[in-house]
């Protein structure tokens, strides 16, 4: 397929349009430089060129007659690439991604190319590099002192090796290798070639399996999307690796997407044992430069799978073959500033372009690609039973009304803990979202501790030692007596992680209770480190959203859910889903291995409707219900949504902007061909947070019963709105499909 729209014609005062990523909706002109001619070669070539008293890096967009006399304008100051970076279908794509999304179209390549690119590296030398010792480190070696570095100058000892192997047989090898760089111990080597390794075998698939990894390699070759089904456990990941070795077969690529907490270095060990071949990560904790050479590789179609959160989805696949969305429904999909894209839906997309299946899996499926599903735009896949002797848990509900509470625990939940030790197992206690950590109050006056720059209350962290805003990331230290009444009785109330922890030591002082959270899993591989801690011993877990998935946990039988009422109760339309989704994960963990898995959810509404949906008929009755009732109420899949939102320093400049907004929006609404019947335009209203870090903030929804009806409005209007004297005065962003609307 060809994208690239070829001149014929060159007028010789053509100019280089180029994409600079700057909030506005246009290109830049520049001439190319003297002698050189500014031909279709230059296209999808990054450009160093000058703006204003800087230097900036952009795209050449289009090579085309100057709009003004071309004398006028600046040369480029540089051209750094040889040949396209950006070609054929992932160039269509981030065109066809900046229209969807509404961003200029300079803002979707700098988003979408690896930073280090974007900012103008080097296309950088991708051949393999491994770790050698130098002669000094040979030497050194047996006279080391114990410890890591030593490790690791023990195996490179017997000769170089890659950074996939060492990260198989060392975890944590890197700060090693930094240290014995520094001490010119060792250095690194290009390797000619990864050492392939031969894949292991995988299980022999039951029935279903065998049957979805059929489907889909028969629609290997065109754009199919897919939805699979199946609860953690089920053996969807087999499927997943049955589904690329086939398309590595055929000498084809496969990206999988997969959550920002699901890519562990257990789940890469399992793709590169069972693929045989090179497996390339793509995530926020490799270096700018480690990302790049990723991408590059897959550019050059040098490797052949590339596993990766988000961002991933921008990898270039001139071989694709497959896209794999495991946990599709995850909210880590959605980027939430800049370009406001989501991963999941340009999956679909580039899938589209590219002519190759897209497979969605999920235990839970996000109530979009479940009205995909049953409208036949997707086929579905299902994976019923838990692979291997796995056994379903069994969920029971506490009714916790009128029931004293230790730290948030019912009594019910101490002794079926206690009960879960004393048979040698371990449990999990799982706190709903982190963001009801506990807040500062004084028992005498009611007085809150609140941050000084949001509508929010601090949460205290550390045992009460320090406060924390999570909106804005101000931090104090807790005040020693209430600042408004003196008295001493501050205390924490709401039961954060921290406080569960402290009362389960206090219960079980034998046991080993871990916390995890962000600050006890800190640094790379930090929740595998701290789970390594707890082997297979007895013991409690204690811990957020970062424990709902991942790690197989073979010796955890109980869940104990506490802070189910929370999301029971939520404005937002899609807390009812999220907390259904959440409630599934987490049980997921429960008897993984032969034992059977009990889960307990803690409320104080044990007959609400979400719950006996979800206990009677499981996450389907949940959908099922939910599904109807966004119908009735007009919310997405059947509606159409994009939210602006603004924030300045004052009310009256949100507010002017957004009476200007709005009155445009409605006179072009007007003037639409199809009267744009369905197009509504709601508030504007204050945002949830009203006040964050000192800004003002408002936001106006639009929602459309048709999608081309939205893009119509929002091609017209997004693009005035940049011309609007009271947009100056206000930060604001578009935000198409939004997921967070409260
Ligand atoms: P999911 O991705 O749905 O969570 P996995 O593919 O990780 O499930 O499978 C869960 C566990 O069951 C893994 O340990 C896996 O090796 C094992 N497993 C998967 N399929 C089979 C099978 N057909 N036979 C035996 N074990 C299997
Ligand atoms: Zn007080
Ligand atoms: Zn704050």
């Amino acid at each position: 397929m060809h994208y690239t729209a070829r001149m014929v014609f060159m007028p010789d005062h053509a100019v280089l349009r180029v994409a600079l990523p700057l909030p506005l909706p246009r290109l830049f002109d520049y001439r190319t430089p003297p002698g050189i001619a500014a031909d279709a070669g230059w296209i999808g070539c990054r450009v160093r060129v000058p703006f204003g008293k800087q230097e900036r890096i952009g795209v050449v967009a289009a090579v085309g007659a100057a709009q003004t006399d071309p004398a006028g304008l600046k040369c480029v100051a540089a051209r750094l690439d040889a040949s396209a970076l950006l070609t054929g279908e992932l160039w269509h794509s981030l065109h066809w991604a900046a229209r969807y999304y509404q961003a200029p179209l300079g803002e979707m390549l700098a988003t979408a190319l690896p930073n280090a690119l974007a900012n103008g590296a080097e296309p950088a030398d991708t051949r393999l590099l491994g770790w050698q010792l130098s002669v000094a480190g040979h030497i050194a070696v047996s006279s080391m002192r114990d410890g890591a570095p030593k490790r690791l100058a023990r195996k490179l000892h017997h000769g170089p090796m890659a950074p996939t192997r060492l990260d198989q047989e060392l975890p944590g090898w890197r700060s090693a290798a930094r240290t014995l760089a520094a001490r010119g111990l060792a250095q690194t080597v290009v390797l000619d070639a990864e050492p392939s390794r031969v894949a292991e075998p995988g299980p022999a698939l039951h029935p279903e399996q065998a049957a979805a990894v059929s489907a889909i390699v028969g629609h290997l070759g065109a754009f199919q999307p897919l939805l699979l089904e199946g609860v953690t456990g089920s053996g969807k990941t087999e499927v997943y690796l049955e589904a690329i070795r086939a398309c590595l077969a055929r000498g084809q690529q496969s990206l999988v997407l997969v959550p920002e907490i699901g890519l562990t270095p257990q789940t890469l060990h399992r793709f590169r044992r069972r693929l045989g071949v090179p497996v390339l990560a793509f995530h926020s904790g490799l270096s700018d430069s480690e990302r790049a050479a990723a991408w590059l590789r897959m550019a050059r179609n040098e490797a052949q799978v590339l596993v990766g959160t988000r961002s991933a989805v921008f990898a270039p696949l001139p071989a694709a073959g497959l896209i794999v969305v495991d946990e599709e429904h995850d909210g880590s999909y959605k980027q939430h500033e800049g370009v406001r894209y989501h991963a999941r839906d340009l999956a679909l997309v580039r899938g589209q372009q590219l002519g190759i299946p897209v497979l969605l899996g999920s235990a839970t499926p996000a109530l979009e690609s479940l009205a995909h599903a049953r409208a036949g735009r997707y086929r579905y896949l299902r994976l019923s039973q838990r692979a291997g002797n796995a056994q379903p848990p069994q969920v029971r509900v506490i009714d916790i009304r009128k029931r004293p509470l230790e730290a948030g625990l019912s009594r019910q939940m101490i002794d079926a803990i206690a009960a879960c030790l004393a048979r040698g197992e371990q449990a999990l206690v799982f706190k709903n979202r982190r963001g009801y950590a506990p807040v500062l109050i004084c028992h005498d006056c009611g007085w809150r501790a609140q941050c000084r720059h949001c509508d929010a209350m601090l949460t205290v962290h550390e045992r009460g030692r320090r406060l924390l805003c999570h909106h804005c990331g101000a931090r104090q230290t807790a005040p020693p007596a209430c600042p408004d009444c003196a008295s001493l009785a501050l205390q924490a109330q709401g039961a954060g992680t921290e406080r569960i922890e402290d009362a389960l030591t206090a219960q079980f002082p034998d046991a080993t209770v871990l916390r995890v959270d962000r600050q006890s899993t800190r640094g790379r591989d930090g929740l595998e480190r701290l789970l390594d801690t707890l082997g297979d011993r007895p013991g409690i877990l204690v811990g957020t959203q970062m424990l709902a998935k991942g790690h197989d946990l073979p010796k955890l039988t109980l869940v104990a859910v506490v802070g189910v009422d929370e999301g029971l109760f939520s404005a937002d339309f899609r807390a009812p889903e999220r907390l259904a989704q959440l409630l599934i994960q987490v049980s997921g963990r429960a008897g993984r291995a032969e034992r059977p898995g009990e889960v307990l959810l803690q409320t104080h509404h044990p007959d609400h409707p979400l719950l006996a949906a979800l206990l009677a008929g499981g996450y389907r009755a949940f959908a099922d219900g939910e599904l109807g009732e966004r119908e009735a109420a007009g919310f997405p899949p059947f509606a159409y949504l994009a939210l602006l939102r603004a924030e300045a320093a004052t009310h009256e400049a949100v507010s002017a902007f957004f009476a200007e907004a709005k009155t445009l929006a409605l006179t072009l609404r007007a003037a639409l061909p199809e009267a744009a019947a369905g197009l509504a335009l709601h508030g504007p209203v204050p945002a949830p947070m009203a006040r964050r870090a000192g800004q003002v903030r408002a936001q106006l929804l639009l929602s459309a019963a048709q999608r081309p009806a939205r893009q119509a409005l929002l091609a017209r209007w997004i693009p005035a709105l940049y011309e609007l004297a009271s947009a100056r005065r206000v930060r604001w962003s578009i935000d198409v499909d939004p997921i967070d609307l409260y």
